[in-house]
């Protein structure tokens, strides 16, 4: 078996930033030239994009993510529901609610009898992809546990065809043969973050408990992809270090995994601090990151690996999230909740349980009446994984386009089926007239008589309807 090895290194990534100084436009406009061709970038790149100041060369830098964003996902979003399932934790992490040392939080494992019902309420409300998520607790939050737990989500059905089809994981580092047993369970992308890449900052904001071990996390998505999960995902949790240090710590992180595993990261996530229940570093973030720096760092990232999926939640508020939907974010929570047992239980006491605070408390339908009626078109779509197209084949596929060419046309099913089944007047008829619109700016001949016949299936009763 491998053994993966630290692999970052605070003072070269310092000395890439420092290097980068104060880049001449000239450069940064052939560095947005380069970006424009879909390649990704190098850190070096990435840096003096990090070190731009100035206002007209940081428009043209939005622009480039918008225009990438735009060619390779279309004006697609994809959405899922977080599920936590218990808060025990063995760690102090100083951001988070669910810190050991958060006596005043209302401690929850939720029985299996109680996932399905947190389920069967997402399921009504129209979801179909969730990401499972708990604290780091040797007996509350055990692998077995996490499993059946899995296992109960997708076996939980509700009537009109209600189901979850695919479930993503935050779980905290496993060994190579638990993620082998993860696998089996059969979940789609194996998430964790590394909440930050400079080593000094991980240590204060990681006190105690097995998630010190600053070494053994940053490998985990290695040892993931070793144990058989061919999608990972990756994070940072930005507010705790610099945000520039944390972009290039990502983009080391998935030329690390590309090096050594033969495929990138398939999502990014880029989550910023939220206040938590007595979590002192989320009360008073260390080094706050601002709305403009944030849009910025979305769109360098975006250019950075254009086919790196990008995640952003609930954290945000809906303003922000609009905005930066243009930048390059290709999923998106909807409708969260991040106390254990919250779906069901929607009272005011819930915050007494909850990881953090949320920045948009919209309901599902809420956010999809908001995204299509700015012309995203939402997609519970779950057709590559399903199909195999994972991993290297997923972005073997990605990369000459062909992609899009599928997720297009499974967003826009997987949207009628929203429309059909689950949504209000309001959001029916903003959604019909996308899908319209959508076919006729974009499907011609072929294609389009197979999306309509294929829509018409789903008006008369097909579910489940993908390509
Ligand atoms: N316990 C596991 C772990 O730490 O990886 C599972 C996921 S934890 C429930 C999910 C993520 O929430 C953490 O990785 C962290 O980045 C994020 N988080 C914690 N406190 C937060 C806060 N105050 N604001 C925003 N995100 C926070
Ligand atoms: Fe526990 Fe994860 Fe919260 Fe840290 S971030 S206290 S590990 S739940």
């Amino acid at each position: 078996m491998t053994e993966f090895q630290d692999f970052i290194d605070d003072n070269h990534i310092q000395e890439i930033l420092d290097r980068a100084g104060h880049p001449e436009p000239a450069r940064i406009r052939d560095i947005i030239d380069k970006a424009c061709e879909l390649k990704g970038l190098t850190p070096e790149e990435v840096a003096a994009l990090l070190q731009t100041r100035d206002e007209e060369l940081l428009g043209e830098i939005l622009q480039a993510a918008h225009k990438i964003k735009e060619d390779i996902y279309g004006n697609r979003l994809v959405l899922f529901a977080p599920l936590y399932i218990a808060n025990h934790c063995s760690n102090n992490c100083l951001y988070c609610g669910f810190r050991r040392d958060n006596r005043e939080l209302q401690r929850v494992a939720l029985t299996m009898e109680q996932i399905r019902k947190e389920v069967m309420v997402l399921e009504r409300e129209g979801h179909k992809r969730l990401l499972m998520l708990c604290g780091e607790h040797p007996t509350r939050s055990s692998l077995e546990y996490f499993m059946e737990a899995i296992e109960t989500a997708y076996a939980t059905r509700t009537e009109k065809g209600g189901e979850i089809r695919r479930i993503n994981v935050e779980i905290a580092p496993l060994q190579v043969d638990e993620y082998r047993r993860l696998k089996k369970t059969g979940i789609g992308t194996c998430v964790l973050f590394q909440e930050t890449y400079h080593h000094e900052t991980y240590k204060i904001m990681h006190p105690s408990g097995p998630k010190k071990d600053f070494a053994w996390r940053l490998t985990a998505m290695h040892r993931a992809q070793e144990g058989g999960i061919s999608d990972v995902g990756i994070g940072a949790l930005f507010g705790l270090y610099d945000y520039k240090y944390e972009v290039l710590g990502l983009l080391l992180h998935a030329l690390q995994l590309e090096k050594d595993c033969g495929v990138g990261p398939h999502t990014i996530s880029i989550p910023r601090l939220e206040p938590a229940f007595n979590a002192p570093a989320a009360i008073a973030p260390p080094r706050p990151v601002s709305d403009a720096d944030f849009k910025k760092l979305v769109a360098i990232l975006r250019m950075a690996v254009p086919y790196t999926g990008m995640i952003l939640s609930t954290r945000e508020n809906p303003a922000l999230r609009s905005e930066v939907f243009a930048y390059g974010v290709s999923q998106i929570s909807a409708g969260s909740r991040t106390n254990p047992g919250g779906y069901q239980d929607d009272s005011s006491d819930r915050f007494r349980a909850a990881q953090f605070n949320l920045g948009d408390t919209r309901t599902l339908d809420e956010v999809i009446y908001d995204i299509s009626r700015h012309g995203h078109i939402p997609s519970f779509c779950t057709a590559c994984y399903r199909l195999g197209r994972v991993g290297k084949d997923f972005m073997d596929l990605a990369k000459p386009g062909l992609i899009q060419k599928f997720c297009q046309t499974n967003a826009l099913f997987t949207f009628k089926e929203y429309l059909m089944d689950y949504a209000s007047p309001r959001v029916r008829e903003a959604g019909e007239a996308l899908i319209a619109d959508t076919l006729d700016k974009s499907y011609r001949t072929k294609r389009r008589q197979m999306a309509v016949s294929r829509l018409a299936q789903i008006e008369k009763g097909a579910r489940d309807v993908y390509i």
